[in-house]
């Protein structure tokens, strides 16, 4: 089956490394536009400069996500330029783990601003036109602890958590304008994120997970892309994990 995408344009959040990356060059495969967006100029530089190599369009753009401002004069730039995005892709992220009591005030709002309260800037600045133009796709990248929690990441759960409310409460604001809102919930992804696990860590996880192994950041780039497709419009507001069978 192939998808259809008719050559919308895309913002994905994140697309230097990893999950965001995989996602950014699966859109510009299927002839999406894509917006590459992360913390350094190097990182989604790169990224957009490989898409365009491989005879796709892209631009990067360096933005924190953390910061309100800056978002929103990013957005302001991008919908100059393109007139509408069609399609946000929320998948930033960041962790700074700790037990509770051990967890600084400064570590629990990072985790906050650039996870959960990034969602509240792009979709407010980007799904405005969005809705005015009646067709949208936003996903976004929220995890299985925000489902499950975990042990060490009470901030980390609190913002994943946080934004399947968020991606629930925009479906139904923005479903009468036929954009569509869900959310992707990744279990354990080998990527810079997880890479820091320690090898016996990493083993131990694998049996606790029904399929056997690490997800790859493709496993969840194509459940995304799919989401962003024309053959989606009848699905919104729902979660989707991507886990290796890990919450049943
Ligand atoms: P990653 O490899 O660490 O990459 C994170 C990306 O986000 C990078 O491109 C980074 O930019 C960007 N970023 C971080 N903070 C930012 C900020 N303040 N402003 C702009 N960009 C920022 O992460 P990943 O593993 O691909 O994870 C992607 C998403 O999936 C995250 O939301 C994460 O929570 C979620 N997730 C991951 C896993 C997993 O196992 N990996 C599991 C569940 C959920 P630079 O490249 O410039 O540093």
């Amino acid at each position: 089956m192939s998808l259809t995408f008719n050559n919308r344009v895309a913002l994905v959040t994140g697309a230097g490394r990893g999950i965001g990356k995989a996602i950014a060059e699966l859109l510009a495969k299927n002839g999406v536009t894509v917006i590459c967006v992360s913390k350094s100029a190097e990182s989604c530089g790169a990224v957009a400069a490989d898409i365009v190599a491989a005879g796709g369009k892209a631009k990067a753009l360096a933005v924190d996500v953390a910061d309100g401002a800056a978002v929103a004069q990013a957005s302001a730039v991008l919908l100059a330029e393109f007139g509408n995005i069609d399609i946000l892709i929320n998948n930033a992220g960041i962790t700074k783990d700790g037990l509770l009591f051990r967890m600084s005030e400064d570590d629990w709002n990072a985790v906050m601003a650039t996870n959960l309260t990034s969602c509240y800037h792009w979709t407010k600045h980007i799904g405005r036109p969005m809705t005015q133009k009646r067709w949208g796709r936003i996903v976004n990248i929220t995890s299985v602890v925000g489902l499950m929690g975990n042990p060490g990441q009470a901030n980390y759960c609190a913002a994943k958590a946080g934004m399947i409310g968020f991606t629930k409460a925009i479906a139904k604001e923005f479903a009468g304008r036929t954009v569509t809102c869900n959310a992707v919930a990744p279990g354990f992804i080998q990527t810079d994120m997880t890479a820091a696990m320690p090898a016996e860590a990493g083993e131990k996880l694998k049996s606790v997970i029904p399929l056997r192994r690490l997800g790859s950041a493709a496993d969840i780039a194509h459940m995304t892309a799919f989401l962003c497709s024309e053959e989606a419009g009848y699905i919104t507001g729902q979660v989707f994990t991507v886990d290796g069978g890990m919450v049943m």
